[in-house]
């Protein structure tokens, strides 16, 4: 297929955080929140100049500092922060919205607190309290954090506007982005799909790394590209796999799954898609404020929350999602010394093969996985054994 309209300046504005995108909109006056977690609504966080950026730590190198400061049994990605904290990267953030969601993201907000790292006279961060279970009382007392920890600081601050009339023109926004990638992610579906793992991965990434309202008219251009794009004459996908587990912002994973001519048809990861871009629907006479917590804290994937009808809703999303986009296979990946996802990992591997019959593989993995043979084969193997599912089934090998 022909190069999409705009992927090259997608892969140069994800070599770092600090991009093009977000220099003019700092440029231009806006306010840079920086959040790493589903539990902090991204959409909070673009109203009026405000706008968010999901921290990332492209290109990371050695991680020294961080295992000086974190110990060596952390995850990758909050040494990555830490390390790229310390490094300077991040100085262009005027507020970080955290939470205490996993005790290893604090240790990092907590170190660049006490080490003073980044290098900007407004910085300031909060960190909210997430409840465990999503009832009306842990419903208000996540808004309650939100708004304590988050809008009132950011209002005092930075003058920012968090109205009624402010929050309901960013939810539009947002909208209007979702509603391009809900398009996009239903390409997924068909056979020899439109869209390859890598192009959908590099958009998603996009679509947090970058002020929205800066990189939606490129996504806009990217849709229509993808309407009018002719597909390859031949589907070269040996299976298609839901891919699910903790963050994931290296896409140089999904260059892994497409050199295994591996579709990965959904994505139910951190940083991906489900949940994330889906629209949020606001309806009148509530606050635009108390719904749009309901919402984050109903649809959050995230396998903190322990309780029966969570674990289960999260397992019904995720076949939901194979029998949706149609796919052969699960990779529930995580990334190492991840407590939550290494729990959940485990467990499913087993439970979505034995119970459900869906083959199922799991995976542990550093921040940065290019350069991984071992999971290279991991992966090779495992499209392997679908294929042979399929061939055995009476369907055709690739
Ligand atoms: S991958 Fe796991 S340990 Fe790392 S930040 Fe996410 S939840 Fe925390």
């Amino acid at each position: 297929m022909k190069d999409l309209k705009h992927i090259h300046y997608y892969e140069e504005l994800l070599e770092q955080a600090n991009n093009e995108l977000v220099r003019k909109a700092k440029e231009d006056g806006g306010i840079a929140v920086g959040y790493t977690c589903y539990y902090v609504p991204e959409v909070l966080l673009n109203c009026g100049k405000a706008f968010s950026i999901r921290l990332r730590a492209p290109n990371t190198g050695s991680l020294d500092i961080s295992q000086y400061y974190m110990s060596s049994f952390i995850c990758g990605y909050t040494k990555a922060l830490f390390e790229r904290a310390f490094e300077g990267g991040y100085n262009f953030v005027d507020f970080y919205a955290s939470s205490d969601t996993c005790q290893q993201m604090v240790r990092v907000v907590e170190n660049i607190h006490e080490l003073n790292l980044i290098d900007n006279p407004q910085f300031g961060f909060g960190i909210i309290d997430a409840p465990l279970k999503v009832s009306p009382h842990g419903i208000k007392f996540y808004t309650d954090q939100i708004r304590q920890n988050f809008l009132l600081p950011m209002e005092k601050n930075y003058n920012l506007d968090f109205s009624e009339e402010a929050i309901r023109a960013a939810v539009e926004e947002h909208n209007e982005m979702c509603a391009a990638f809900e398009e996009i992610s239903d390409l997924r579906k068909e056979d020899n799909p439109k869209i390859t793992p890598r192009e959908f991965h590099i958009l998603c990434l996009v679509s947090y790394a970058c002020p929205t309202s800066l990189i939606l008219p490129y996504l806009k251009e990217t849709l229509e590209d993808l309407r009018n794009r002719e597909k390859d004459p031949e589907d070269k996908w040996r299976a298609r796999v839901v891919v699910v587990g903790s963050e994931l912002d290296d896409y140089a994973i999904s260059e892994m799954f497409e050199n295994a001519r591996c579709y990965v048809a959904a994505d139910r990861y951190c940083f991906g898609s489900f949940p994330g871009r889906q629209r949020i629907a606001l309806k009148e006479g509530e606050p635009a404020l108390d719904q749009i917590c309901r919402f984050y804290l109903e649809t959050n994937q995230c396998p903190r929350f322990m309780s029966a009808e969570k674990v289960q809703g999260r397992r019904d999303l995720v076949l939901q999602l194979v029998k949706d986009y149609r796919a052969d296979g699960i990779i529930y990946e995580q990334a190492k010394f991840c407590d939550f996802w290494g729990y959940e990992r485990t467990l499913n591997t087993q439970v979505m093969w034995e119970e459900y019959g869906i083959p199922t593989l799991g995976i542990d993995r550093e921040y940065v996985v290019q350069g991984s043979g071992q999971l290279a084969t991991r992966i090779q193997a495992f499209m392997e054994s679908l294929e042979i599912k399929k061939i055995q089934k009476g369907g055709k090998g690739k």
